[in-house]
């Protein structure tokens, strides 16, 4: 009965596993001809629509214009040619509902006729609007005050798509989902309404500085996402990973990160046949991956695509979390997207590039090459800011969650306080401008608008302060405190609305003064110089995660949110509210809706987690350890019988005694705490679990991981971290 344990047999099995390969083969099949050959993209709308049809589609995509109901019909019937030769017999509406997953309901293309046959129907109705059955999805009380129903939308300016399988395909189309009274059930819907309000407000700024044929203004995104591989055998035996997505037990390993001997080492020849899948699969659904290492932690790598439109981006990182889940169990692995699965090594994140970008293909955070190019420059770098200053809170707000709860603040990602590092030479050019202006003569080092060039501002590579939350890098921002298994449109739509506020702030300020006839370089000079001296307290170069910024930020009055419940009020604060509502992204009654959300989400996580540790301590741990306990018991009465007593053995018992005892107390504790009802309220309740539920769950772990290093190894039923992170 000990030999063979779940243990032993996943490492004998693991022992002999071949990379799976066979799929990817560039010496067959030219990478361009791959490249997007699932997808209904441009080049398919024009070779397959009639022209006026796709003309009128660009522009619908392009300058956001209305869709004509009219070439609805064309384009689904088009649609659902290319989809039945990619061997499709379903559509689907894809959306991403508040659970942070996406969601998907398949039709049929095939309808039966009255003669008894079938035909294929697709019309534009059935492509523009759907109506899922969505009375299970989470509306924060959105729809039991208003109608139960709630719709999808399509969203033409993200291409619908193929989504293979093994016994077939599906069409699946990338749409909204909203209530019939137009409230946003969805995270699509706010980000597209974020991005419309910060082209409005970078428009006004463009125009100023002379700019007349700018007709949009993009936001792009390129997010890095981080994430675990560990053999699907010990993933299986983890009921933790499987019901939480991270250990609720686990001793320290031997060997943990401490040589750094992983972040950008050899890729292990198993995980690197899974990334070329992935990416493969992920090349033809048009998604660009660029890049992939491993990370700092043993058994830990990054994926990042190239940068696209935010919505686009956004949509196809969602995909990509899907692909690598999914292709993982084919690869005998399990992919861990979760912010912290393994206790005391570095979570994951991802790492949110962020830029803006004219349509004319601009970039507005490239520093240029001339001193008008500056001007423009510094003023939406200060713009950015200056609104991750003032919404910093929000900005804290968009990446909560229990799951990243783990890792801000945790000495490895960035701290739960909002910061922005410049760098050395973007710092010094703001800290001139900030004295240079104030002064009546300029002194010599100052930088002056409109007259000087800046100097080179290097891209910050690899290392350099990896520790800030929100980092200028060369030509774009990073904001790192976004969570591995999070949807990066939450963070980003407060990113674009707290930048269209200080945008619009800025527009309207230098419109006065142009007006009033200053010159534009005096008036840019002088925004400038008054924005700087507000958001200074913001800017931090140093190290995030030492005890000394700490403090400095508290005496600076920067918030430091550490957990969930500490900072989700301010979603519905009067400047949420304010903000918001002012450049139409979300409602009054939607932040409230989404409050409860997050709040619900919270609770819940920490329940299923408390449900099952309870579980695992009761079922699996204590009786490993009264096991080898009885073993223990036996040989030191064996001993005793004859004629032999240790001190040393009797203490080992007494220990396996008192630590089993204060274990099973622990969960006794732990149920006893989960047991207890309830507060009403969702605040209270979260409130509850924070304080009340995780300590319970943190004093039965360390009991637990006590045990473990105490038993018997072939008696412990839970693959150790050592085998998950190390055995592949
Ligand atoms: P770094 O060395 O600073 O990490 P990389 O060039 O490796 O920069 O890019 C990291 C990520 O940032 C990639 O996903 C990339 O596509 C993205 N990125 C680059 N430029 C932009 C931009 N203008 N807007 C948004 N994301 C960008
Ligand atoms: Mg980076």
């Amino acid at each position: 009965m000990v030999q063979g344990n779940v243990r032993q047999t996943a490492i004998a099995a693991i022992s002999e596993v071949k990379p799976v390969g066979g799929v990817v083969d560039y010496e067959a099949r030219d990478l361009n001809e791959v490249f997007g050959e699932h997808v209904f993209n441009d080049a398919v709308q024009r070779a397959r629509l009639p022209a006026q049809v796709y003309k009128n589609l660009r522009e619908t995509i392009q300058a956001g214009k209305e869709l004509d109901p009219a070439i609805a019909n064309s384009v689904a019937l088009a649609m659902r040619d290319w989809a039945l030769e990619h061997g499709a017999s379903h559509y689907t509406h894809w959306f991403q509902p508040m659970t942070g997953s996406t969601a998907e309901k398949h039709d049929s293309f095939v309808t039966p006729t009255d003669t008894g046959e079938v035909m294929t129907k697709f019309s534009g109705s059935d492509l523009v609007r759907g109506e899922p059955d969505a009375s299970s999805f989470p509306s924060g009380g959105l729809r039991a005050t208003f109608e139960a129903r709630g719709y999808t939308a399509w969203d033409p300016s993200s291409p619908a798509f193929i989504l293979d399988n093994p016994n077939g395909a599906t069409l699946v189309i990338p749409t909204m989902f909203l209530s019939w009274t137009g409230e946003a059930l969805d995270k699509k819907t706010p980000l597209l309404r974020s991005m419309d309000a910060l082209s409005k407000q970078a428009i006004r700024v463009l125009r100023v500085f002379g700019n007349k044929t700018a007709k949009q203004v993009l936001t792009t995104v390129g997010a890095e996402q981080e994430y675990f591989l560990i053999d699907k055998r010990f993933y299986l035996n983890r009921p933790d990973l499987v019901c939480t997505g991270r250990t609720l037990f686990g001793a320290k390993p031997s060997k943990g990160q401490e040589l750094d001997d992983n972040y950008f080492g050899a890729i292990h020849e198993r995980a690197l046949s899974y990334m070329a899948e992935v990416e493969y699969e992920l090349l033809r659904l048009g998604v660009p991956i660029k890049t992939r290492h491993n990370e700092v932690a043993p058994g830990q790598y990054e994926l990042a695509p190239t940068f696209e439109t935010s919505n686009l981006a956004t949509d196809h990182q969602m995909m990509t979390m899907e692909v690598m889940t999914r292709l993982a169990g084919k690869h005998g692995f399990a992919c861990l997207l979760h912010e912290k699965p393994f206790a005391g090594i570095n979570g994951s994140g991802k790492h949110n590039n962020w830029s803006i970008s004219s349509d004319e293909g601009e970039n507005l955070l490239n520093p240029g090459d001339t001193p008008h190019a500056n001007a423009q420059f510094l003023l939406f770098c200060a713009a950015t800011v200056r609104a991750v200053h003032r919404y910093a809170g929000l900005l804290r707000v968009s990446v909560c969650g229990a799951g990243n709860d783990h890792r801000l603040g945790a000495n490895e990602a960035p701290p739960a306080i909002i910061s922005v590092f410049l760098g050395e030479q973007l710092s010094d050019v703001f800290a001139q401008l900030e004295a240079g202006a104030a002064q009546s003569s300029k002194t010599a080092e100052s930088i002056e608008v409109g007259v000087s060039m800046l100097p080179k501002l290097p891209r910050d590579a690899g290392d350099r302060n990896r520790t800030s939350p929100f980092a200028f890098t060369g030509n774009k921002f990073e904001f790192r405190a976004v969570g591995s298994s999070q949807n990066v449109s939450g963070a980003n739509t407060v990113l674009n609305a707290a930048i269209a506020e200080s945008l619009d702030f800025a527009a309207t300020r230098l419109e006065a003064d142009i007006a009033a006839g200053k010159d534009l370089n005096v008036a840019v000079q002088e925004l400038l110089t008054e924005m700087i001296a507000e958001f200074k307290p913001v800017l931090f170069d140093g190290d995030n995660y030492s005890a000394e910024w700490h403090a400095e930020a508290e005496r600076r009055g920067l918030p430091n949110l550490r957990s969930t419940v500490d900072c989700v009020p301010l979603a519905t604060s009067p400047e949420s509210i304010e903000l918001f509502g002012k450049y139409k992204v979300y409602s009054g009654r939607e932040l409230h809706s989404r409050q409860k959300i997050l709040l619900e989400n919270y609770a819940t996580q920490i329940s299923i987690e408390a449900e099952t540790a309870s579980m695992m301590a009761h079922t699996m741990i204590l009786p490993a350890a009264l096991k080898y306990q009885t073993d223990v018991a036996t040989a030191v009465n064996g001993a005793k019988a004859a004629g032999v007593e240790d001190a040393a053995q009797l203490a080992l018992l007494e220990d396996i005694v008192s630590t089993s005892g204060a274990f099973r107390q622990a969960a006794v504790d732990l149920d006893a705490a989960k047991g207890a009802e309830a507060p009403e309220d969702a605040l209270a309740c979260a409130k509850y679990q924070h304080d009340t539920i995780i300590p319970a769950m943190n004093k039965l772990r360390e009991l637990g991981d006590k045990l473990e290093m105490l038993t018997d190894s072939n008696y412990w039923p839970l693959p150790t971290y050592s085998e998950m992170l190390f055995i592949r």
